[in-house]
């Protein structure tokens, strides 16, 4: 990388031309939205989808000009992490960005709440975001540059209401998005999370349709708003970017005020 300063100018520092990355949970949601905002800045993205295929999203990439594919992996099956990378680094190469969006909710009250539940929840939340931190993390070591940016939550920092396994995983991401940063911030990886606020998205498709809940929500959101999968596109690049390279085990919240509240 050029001296900062001597000929990059700031702008230049956001962009990803070259760069490969994989987004999980790419089809649709803040996923598409990351996906279709690194791409604008130049990288090629490996979309993955699940139930949905990330063919769109794919397509909507390479009307951009840039190198897209889509990849299909239960992230819920113990060995769906490795099935992506392997697929990934076969096809596009070893992704220098890995966006750990993919996620899941399931409701209950905790008293009721089943085990089967509580090991998809955290299956797909926790312990595949951090094998594909690991696969990926150890190409990017090798290769002295990486950025890992985990989707997090507001359940990373409060508890909710009948979704403890969600915010247990999530505090699990704030709390693995840490460990990893420590250990690789040394060798120029840097890895970061994102907490999203209140988005409209098919994640919060139950709470939308809430009147009760929905009026709590926005009343207690600063900018009066639900978010916008683009209002995450900016936070997604810059981590993504040159321009966040001393930037490393932070979790920023992009919630329209909540937390400040
Ligand atoms: P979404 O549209 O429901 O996206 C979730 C994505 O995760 C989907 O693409 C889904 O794919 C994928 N996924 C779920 N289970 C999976 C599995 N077993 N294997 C592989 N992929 C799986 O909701 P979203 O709001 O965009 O959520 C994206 C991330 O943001 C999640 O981690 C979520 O927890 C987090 N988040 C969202 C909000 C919000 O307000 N929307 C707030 C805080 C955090 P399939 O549907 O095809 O299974």
């Amino acid at each position: 990388m050029p001296a900062i300063g001597v000929w990059m100018g700031i702008l230049d520092r956001f962009r990803l031309d070259g760069r490969l990355a994989l987004v999980t949970g790419a089809a649709g949601g803040l996923g598409a939205a990351i996906a279709v905002a690194l791409a604008e800045a130049g990288a090629s993205v490996a979309c993955h989808g699940n139930r949905r295929a990330a063919d769109e999203t794919a397509e909507r990439i390479r009307a951009l000009g840039r190198d897209a594919a889509s990849f299909a992996a239960d992230l819920g099956a113990a060995d769906g992490a490795d099935r992506l990378y392997e697929a990934v680094a076969a096809k596009m190469g070893a992704p220098e960005i890995l966006v750990n969006n993919a996620g899941m909710i399931y409701r209950d009250e905790a008293e009721n709440y089943s085990a089967e539940a509580w090991m998809q929840v955290v299956q797909v939340n926790l312990n595949s975001v951090f094998r594909l931190s690991q696969l990926a993390g150890r190409a990017m070591l090798e290769r002295r540059r990486g950025k890992i940016i985990n989707i997090a939550s507001l359940l990373a920092f409060q508890g909710g209401i009948r979704v403890p396994a969600y915010a247990a995983s999530k505090g699990g991401v704030a709390q693995l998005t840490k460990a990893l940063a420590n250990e690789w911030a040394g060798r120029n990886v840097q890895v970061n999370a994102i907490a999203p606020g209140y988005f409209r998205t098919e994640n919060t498709s139950a709470l939308q349709k809430d009147e009760t809940r929905s009026r709590q929500i926005l009343d207690r959101i600063p900018a009066g708003r639900w978010g916008e999968p683009e209002d995450l596109a900016g936070a997604a690049v810059f981590l993504a970017s040159p321009a966040g390279d001393y930037v490393t085990g932070e979790v920023l919240v992009v919630d329209g005020g909540w937390m400040a509240r």
